[in-house]
């Protein structure tokens, strides 16, 4: 496949294709995976603010009497609390309560503002914010100038007589989500490429692995074309100079045999073809089998009756072997079926050198009969046995154009035990000799 530059351009083609694709895809997985978690980061932050500060609004809000008015009680609730006019960098609330406990922790804050947004009092470590940001908004991000970024909510509050007293801001530092979020895009981003590399090693392989069938039948066809060139060359090639010969023939004798040579040759080219057309219209199913009960017993038997003369012209010996115990019927077009185990016993007959034997053997299995033609003639190297059956193989064909054959014969064979939902098969021996075994569905 390397040496052909079409597959190997398709095959880079598909490859890259394939990579490509393949590598959106996991882009897409990626960003989609990056997306989901920041999400869920983010959801659960809310969750977490969204709870403390419904329950700190809950705690807080029967105790708020003047609207932008710090209580004592609310220093209670709160211990660590520092107003905004008290310096109270370092504030320890041994005694604080959960809530207000959750503010020492570190990137949690709170503060309180009036309603137009002044600091009235803060706990926790405060965002140095960039920008300020209207405390009406219910969510809000702050970036801070360090580059850190800030989530926090804002709730309104209301003193107990339900005047507008200001609001309750409680925000959580980013960093730490943030900081896992960049290990995430680094590692989708390192990754992609490394995923990269891998998905175009692999596609490179799968679609060699893919093109392996197209590369064989296209090797196929090509073997086709050279021997159907081949064969036609020959008959063609005669009949030329049959014609020129006549041309100049001066007597009616030598043209009449000239025609007789030509229409031998014309009589090989219109079996070829038909032989051709018959193995295309059978595989392509275009001709119909006549399914009728056959008897194989009396099929093989007067087969072997009617090859016996041309076993004797090849001086080889030709038995009949019945194995099966009762007579064997299967359903089937007995003109092809005869075809096909005369082919069989011909080329045996071809292949098998004088005072060789030859056995036709019927048997049958439970659901198969078996039909066996075995000769003890020249055999065929193993690499020759899955490409005997191709159209126009022949092995050897020097040798082979001895005995006549096109190459067809078990081409014709194999398919029409395929028509016969039936199988081909060989196993055969350099020298030794070959067995051609068909299975045919029982009736
Ligand atoms: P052909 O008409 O040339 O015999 P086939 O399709 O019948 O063509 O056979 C293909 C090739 O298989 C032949 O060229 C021959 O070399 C080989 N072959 C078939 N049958 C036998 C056999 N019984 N013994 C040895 N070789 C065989």
């Amino acid at each position: 496949m390397h040496s052909n530059k079409l597959f190997n351009r398709t095959r880079w083609q598909l490859a890259g294709w394939y990579a490509i694709v393949t590598a959106m895809l996991f882009g897409i997985c990626g960003v989609g995976v990056y997306q989901v978690v920041s999400y869920t980061q983010r959801y659960i932050l809310q969750q977490k603010l969204q709870d403390l500060a419904g329950t700190l609004h809950d705690t807080i809000e029967p105790e708020l009497q003047q609207p932008g008015q710090i209580s004592s009680s609310l220093k209670t609730i709160l211990p660590g609390l520092c107003l905004w006019n008290e310096n109270c960098h370092s504030s320890s609330n041994d005694g604080a309560r959960h809530t207000a406990r959750v503010f020492q922790q570190e990137g949690y804050y709170l503060r309180f503002l009036d309603e137009s947004g002044r600091v009235l009092a803060t706990s926790g470590e405060q965002p140095n914010v960039l920008k300020r940001f209207a405390p009406r908004e219910f969510w809000q991000v702050l970036n801070c100038s360090k580059g850190d970024r800030f989530y926090q909510i804002s709730l309104l509050l209301r003193t107990n007589s339900g005047l507008p007293w200001g609001y309750l801001q409680i925000g959580r530092s980013l960093k730490e989500w943030d900081s896992y979020l960049n290990i995430l895009r680094l590692l989708l981003f390192l990754g992609l490429p490394f995923a990269m590399l891998l998905l175009g090693g692999a596609s490179w392989w799968l679609a060699g692995v893919a093109m392996q069938p197209i590369y064989q039948s296209y090797r196929q066809m090509q073997q086709f074309t050279s021997d159907a060139a081949h064969e036609l060359r020959t008959p063609l090639a005669v009949i030329q100079t049959t014609v020129e010969d006549t041309r100049l023939a001066e007597d009616l004798p030598e043209v009449n045999q000239n025609l007789d040579i030509i229409e031998r040759q014309n009589i090989r080219l219109s079996r070829l073809v038909k032989d051709l057309l018959f193995i295309c219209r059978i595989e392509q199913q275009q001709i119909s089998t006549q399914l009728q009960p056959c008897s194989l017993n009396d099929l093989i038997g007067d087969l072997v009756e009617e090859l016996a003369g041309l076993a004797m012209m090849g001086e080889v010996h030709l038995k009949l072997e019945i194995r099966a115990s009762q007579a064997t019927m299967i359903l089937g077009d007995e003109v092809q079926l005869y075809r096909m185990v005369t082919n069989l016993i011909t080329n045996a007959i071809h292949y098998t050198p004088p005072g060789g034997l030859i056995l036709a053997i019927l048997d049958c299995t439970d659901k198969e009969a078996v039909i066996q033609v075995q000769d003890r003639g020249v055999g065929i190297a193993p690499a020759e046995q899955t490409r005997i059956f191709d159209r126009f193989y022949r092995v050897q064909s020097d040798r082979s154009r001895a005995t006549g054959g096109a190459g067809l014969g078990l081409s014709i064979a194999s398919a029409i035990a395929h028509a016969h939902q039936g199988s081909i098969q060989v196993e055969s021996e350099l020298g030794k000799g070959s067995t051609f075994t068909i299975r045919l569905p029982l009736k």
